[in-house]
C-alpha cells in the first residue's frame, strides 16, 4: 500500500441503532451518525461516502474470538445477551435504564443489528487495505471480551476484524490504537496471547472499567494489560498528546511494520461528553482534533493502511469531535 488514495467514509443505513427504540436509556445517540451524514452530504465533498450493506458475522465467524457459551447466548438467548451488555438489570433483578413498555422493537433485533454493525469494521479494514484510509460510521466495541459482552459492547468487532484478516493473510500484523476514554479492556483480553497484534490504550487511570469491585468476575479480565497502556488522571489533559506520542514509539518498537492499523476513535474524552463515567478526562475540541490529525498524519507518513471506528461518544455534542476531524480531512482534499 503506497499512501492514501482516497478518504473514504463507509456506512450501512440498516445497521444504525437508536437504543431508545429498544426502551434503553443510554445517551449513545443515533443523531451522532445522522448529523455526520448530513454534514458529509452537504459540504464535505472531498470525502468519498460509500453506502454499503455490511455482511454481518456468522456464528462460525463469531467463534473466531468469542467462546461457545457467549455465541450460544447471542444466537439462542438474545434478551439475556442484551441485559448483560447494556447492563439492563440491577443486582436485585429490577430493570435498570430499561423500560420494556417504551420498546418499539424487540431486543433480538438489537442483537442482530449490532452484529451487522460490527462487521462494518471488517469492511472498513478491507477498504483501508485498498485505499489507505477508511472511516466507519459505527463500531469500536472494545469492551466485549471472549466470554461475553460488557459496557454497551456486544461482540468485539476489532478482534473479529483481525481474525478475519488472518484468514486471508495468516502472518498479518495489526495495531489497535484505542483513544476512547475507557480502557480497551476487551481487545487486550482477547488478543493477549497474540504476538502479531499490538494494542495501545490511552484512557482514564481511574473509573470504569478499572474500578470494578473485587467480587465482579470481569475485574481480572479488565486489568489484562495492553501492549502499551497510558493511564491518565484528571488534569493530565495538557500532557495527553506527549504521552500518546511516546506510547506510539513504544508500540512501534514492540511490534514494527504492521499491515493494518485500527483506530478506536472514541470522542468521549471530550469535555462536553454526557456520560458521567467518561468525565475523568476533559479534553477540548482543539486538543482532540490535534490528537486525531496527528494519528492520521503519522500513519499516512509511515504508509500504514488505517481504518477508524467511532467507539464511545455520548450526548448531543459528541458528533462535534468526529465532525471536526472529517472536516479537516475534507479541507485538505487529496
Ligand atoms: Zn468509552
Amino acid at each position: 500500500m503506497k499512501g492514501i488514495t482516497m478518504n473514504t467514509v463507509i456506512y450501512d443505513p440498516a445497521s444504525r441503532i437508536n437504543l431508545l427504540e429498544y426502551g434503553i436509556e443510554v445517551p449513545l445517540l443515533d443523531s451522532r451518525t445522522g448529523q455526520l451524514l448530513n454534514q458529509i452530504r452537504k459540504s464535505l465533498h472531498q470525502l468519498e461516502l460509500v453506502e454499503i450493506d455490511f455482511p454481518s458475522f456468522t456464528p462460525e465467524e463469531l467463534l473466531l474470538v468469542h467462546d461457545h457459551a457467549w455465541v450460544d447466548w447471542l444466537c439462542n438467548h438474545p434478551d439475556k445477551a442484551a441485559w448483560l451488555t447494556w447492563e439492563l438489570r440491577a443486582a436485585d433483578g429490577s430493570w435498570h435504564r430499561y423500560d420494556p413498555e417504551k420498546a418499539a422493537r424487540p431486543l433480538s433485533d438489537l442483537i442482530e443489528t449490532t452484529i451487522r454493525m460490527a462487521s462494518g469494521t471488517w469492511v472498513g479494514a478491507q477498504t483501508a487495505l485498498e485505499k489507505g484510509f477508511s472511516y466507519v460510521l459505527g463500531g469500536g466495541f472494545h469492551h466485549a471480551m471472549a466470554h461475553g459482552g460488557a459496557g454497551f459492547c456486544l461482540v468485539n468487532d476489532i478482534a473479529l476484524t483481525i481474525a478475519k484478516l488472518r484468514q486471508d493473510k495468516p502472518q498479518a500484523r495489526c495495531w489497535v490504537i484505542d483513544v476512547d476514554v475507557h480502557k480497551g479492556d476487551g481487545t487486550a483480553q482477547i488478543t493477549q496471547h497474540d504476538p502479531m497484534t499490538g494494542t495501545l490504550s490511552i484512557h482514564m487511570a481511574d473509573g470504569w472499567p478499572l474500578d470494578l469491585p473485587e467480587d465482579d468476575p470481569t475485574r481480572l479480565s479488565s486489568r489484562v494489560p495492553s501492549t502499551v497502556d497510558i493511564p491518565l488522571k484528571a488534569g493530565d489533559e495538557d500532557i495527553y498528546q506527549e504521552k500518546l506520542q511516546e506510547g506510539l514509539i513504544k508500540l512501534k518498537s514492540a511490534l514494527p511494520n504492521p499491515d493494518l492499523v485500527i483506530v478506536v476513535a472514541g470522542s468521549d474524552p471530550y469535555e462536553k461528553d454526557a456520560l458521567p463515567s467518561a468525565n475523568g478526562i476533559n479534553m477540548s475540541r482543539e486538543q482532540l482534533l490535534e490528537r486525531d490529525l496527528w494519528l492520521y498524519d503519522t500513519f499516512a507518513k509511515w504508509e500504514l493502511p488505517q481504518t477508524w471506528v467511532m467507539a464511545g461518544g455520548y450526548g448531543e455534542f459528541a458528533w462535534e469531535i468526529h465532525s471536526a476531524f472529517l472536516e479537516a480531512l475534507n479541507k485538505r482534499g487529496l
